[in-house]
């Protein structure tokens, strides 16, 4: 415990790294603790692709993700409440955080028009016309049960100026505080929504201006948030970039608050979000690459379909605890792949997540037991930062 930071209800630290700003704590949540630094895993839809809840349980997540954007249209928002939430809907008992849809919005509606009130999009599905306002989004959100909501936010790409920028920011901060009022209201006036627990983060915009990164996180902390989000990073620039922004952001965000930053989930970019304080993050990257045969080991990425495996008897990963790893070689899962069996898909996600699950085990305990350092830089032995721009394949649309 550290003495000097100030503990909330929600979120309490347990160690302090003395040599970077990690941190391990856990979170208090309607469905149960998470332990923190956590990974989440994404469940767009109400699943996590390829795995069951309970293969999900069972390899140690307490807290995934879903999306508004998504349920919302499919299969609709009046079906997920007609079962209590995603919950019921989808069995998964533990915690659950969903993404606002402002993402989503931004990503992959058509004909987008934002105004004050919020955003008119028409549905990537069908076409059809839909409005997003902050107050509909925490309605939907209630509406799923979900035990951290996002505030509906302004996502900009990397790369506009300084203007465009502030114009989103200030939007994002009005449209939270609107967010913040209506998350209020739904408990104290609403029947239905009388005993709903779930938690609000706001969501830090500003694009790639540090003075914009900081006049967010100032216009947010007014509304006195439980939790931070720091959107809007991850989105194609160079890991320098993302870095150096990131260390900026989560400086300014008071220790007391969990930090989340959105969309990010593969070995380089997690410890260096860990080492700048960072306790939360999420990014389809581990189940997306799994199921093309993209696979985390300890000594870096590899494809499984690639012809060296045919005759290796070894598994993915010799060190790896998973499922996979105890039952299945190198050559059968190559063999999976190369012949198009579902099997193939639902075996290396099962190990990408079990992977990821164990390294934030791995990473917890050696920051209680001041070895954070050491880890870190295995991990970046492995996993090298790309100096370039990301690799669009891999983390953007992470938040999709
Ligand atoms: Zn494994």
């Amino acid at each position: 415990m550290n003495s000097t930071i100030e503990q909330t209800p929600l979120f309490t630290i347990e160690s302090q790294d003395p040599n970077s700003m990690a941190r391990t704590g856990f979170l208090d949540l309607p469905h149960g603790r998470v332990e923190t630094p956590v990974f989440m895993p994404v469940g767009t839809g109400a699943t996590v692709k390829a795995v069951t809840q309970d293969e999900v349980a069972d390899m140690g997540f307490r807290l995934i993700l879903a999306n508004t954007y998504h349920l919302y249209l499919r299969p609709g928002a009046d079906v997920v409440s007609q079962f209590g939430g995603v919950h019921r809907f989808s069995a998964w008992p533990h915690n659950i955080l969903t993404d606002s849809g402002g993402f989503q919005v931004f990503s992959l509606a058509a004909n987008r028009k934002i105004s004050e009130a919020g955003v008119r999009f028409r549905s990537h599905i069908d076409g059809s016309a839909h409005d997003f306002t902050p107050e509909s989004v925490v309605e939907l959100q209630a509406g799923y049960g979900s035990d951290i909501q996002m505030a509906l936010d302004i996502c900009t790409p990397y790369g506009i100026d300084h203007a465009a920028a502030v114009e989103a920011c200030d939007m994002t901060a009005r449209w939270a505080k609107r967010a913040v009022t209506r998350r209020a209201e739904l408990t104290n006036e609403s029947e239905l929504f009388a005993s709903y627990r779930g938690e609000l983060f706001p969501i830090v915009q500003g694009n790639f201006f540090k003075d914009l990164r900081q006049r967010s996180v100032e216009q947010l902390l007014e509304l006195e948030p439980r939790g931070i989000a720091i959107g809007g990073l991850s989105v194609g620039e160079p890991f320098s970039v993302f870095t150096d922004m990131l260390a900026h952001t989560a400086a300014l965000i008071p220790p007391k608050l969990p930090r989340y930053v959105m969309g990010i989930g593969t070995p380089e970019y997690i410890v260096a979000a860990v080492e700048q304080g960072i306790d939360m993050f999420d990014c389809v990257f581990p189940t997306r690459a799994g199921r093309n045969g993209g696979v985390f080991t300890r000594h870096g990425r590899i494809a499984l379909k690639n012809a060296r495996f045919r005759y290796d008897e070894e598994p993915i990963d010799t060190n790896c605890d998973c499922f996979t790893c105890r039952r299945y070689s190198r050559a059968y899962l190559r063999h999976l792949f190369i012949a198009g069996e579902m099997l193939g898909p639902m075996l290396a996600t099962r190990h990408n997540l079990r992977f990821l699950g164990k390294l934030l085990e791995d990473i917890r305990s050696a920051i209680r037991s001041g070895t954070f350092t050491a880890l870190a830089a295995t991990v970046r032995e492995a996993y090298p930062p790309r100096t370039g721009v990301i690799d669009s394949t891999e983390n953007t649309e992470n938040r999709v």
